[in-house]
């Protein structure tokens, strides 16, 4: 069948209660901790002498996500995603999910059907289980929630009060990448609504494509950290930009911070993309956000067991919270950290 006769069936045709059961008659539970998963009036879980660890996370369309160049598959994928973020932010293994859906009458079986393959691929590769969720109407757009559950021991536990003043501030991954494959995807979208017939140019920028469209978790790090033989004092997410992030752990631990420009990896086609958009690749990952990565701190003493770990770049260090949070620039100007990215017009000196 050619693409435009695609089958469009209208959730009309099924309702409610038959909606629920096509999409999820395929649900393959594999934890221990889920009793009971979908098909009663709650799930049952048995977390045993372990903490239980909960996160939610709600997407609106036109808000969170433009369907115009999102996939529902992909869609499905990262808002199962950026709540398994939060959870390996606190070190937790995340164990399951829910997922609520507000639908419009635009969206047909078949839309719904991509989006929970979407889901259902991150459920597997992160081995966690959809144990339920509800499902109702919306007047406009979609929106989808997503509750995640997961486990951890107490002393594994990470909160982002625990940065001490001469921790050294390390990142996984690199930054920015989401913000430019956005700037890319809206360039696109543009050039398309002024000709549909030019085709996208999005060649050579498969990564950071990737970034924005299918991001990843770091649920990996929890193992590296047991394996390294480390445990950091304060740990969150860059969901909304490094900057920012930092601020947090500073204000919630009681301390200042200094970070470095020149330590803060990027990938090469972040800044092959800042370059051709003319945008300083330093604002992408400061404020760009959405890279999902972790931000977290170290005692000194631990610098020895990550130097060398290919996933780990340590971007400076924290200070007595009376020195403020700062950015040393290459050329050695100091400029303050702010929840939009630094402000350019307040240097230290000054
Ligand atoms: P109730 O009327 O008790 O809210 P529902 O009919 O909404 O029950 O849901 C029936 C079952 O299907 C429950 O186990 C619920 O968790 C699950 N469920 C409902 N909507 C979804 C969804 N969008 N995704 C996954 N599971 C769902
Ligand atoms: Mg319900």
């Amino acid at each position: 069948m050619a693409d435009n006769e695609r089958k469009i069936t209208p959730i009309s045709d099924l309702g409610e209660f038959k909606l629920i059961e096509h999409l999820t008659n395929k649900n393959k539970i594999i934890n221990e901790s889920t009793e009971k998963a979908i098909g009663d009036d709650a799930a049952v879980l048995d977390y045993k002498n372990k903490k239980v660890v909960v996160t939610t996370d709600m997407l609106a369309e036109g808000i969170h996500f433009d369907l115009t160049y999102v996939p529902m598959k992909h869609l499905g994928y990262k808002s199962i995603i950026v709540n398994l973020s939060d959870l390996a932010a606190m070190n937790a293994v995340p164990e399951q999910v829910t997922v609520s859906l507000a639908i419009s009458s635009k969206f047909s079986v078949e839309a719904l059907e991509e989006l929970y393959e979407g889901i259902y691929m991150a459920c597997e590769k992160y081995g966690v289980d959809l144990i339920g969720g509800d499902t109702t109407a919306s007047l406009t757009g979609l929106i989808i929630s997503v509750t995640a559950l997961g486990s951890a021991t107490e002393k594994e536990l990470v909160y982002r009060n625990g940065a001490k003043k001469n921790d050294i501030i390390c990142v996984t991954g690199d930054l920015g990448g989401s913000y430019m494959g956005l700037h890319l995807l809206e360039r696109e979208k543009n050039v398309f609504k002024d000709n549909p017939k030019v085709q996208p140019k999005l060649e050579g920028y498969d990564y950071i494509l990737s970034r924005i469209l299918k991001p990843e978790a770091r649920t990996d790090m929890k193992k590296v950290f047991i394996d390294l033989g480390v445990q950091p004092t304060s740990m969150m997410d860059i969901s909304d930009g490094l900057s920012s992030e930092v601020l947090h752990i500073c204000k919630q631990s009681g301390v200042g911070a200094k970070i470095y420009e020149d330590r803060i990896p990027m990938d090469m086609q972040t800044r092959a993309m800042a370059e051709e958009l003319n945008i300083n690749p330093i604002v992408a990952a400061l404020n760009g956000g959405e890279d999902y990565e972790l931000l977290f701190t170290l005692p000194l003493a631990d610098h020895d067991k990550i130097r060398n770990h290919p996933d780990i770049t340590v971007i400076g260090h924290i200070t007595d919270a009376s020195e403020g949070t700062f950015m040393q620039l290459v050329g050695g100007n100091e400029v303050e950290l702010t929840a939009q990215g630094w402000n350019p017009l307040k240097n230290k000196e000054e």
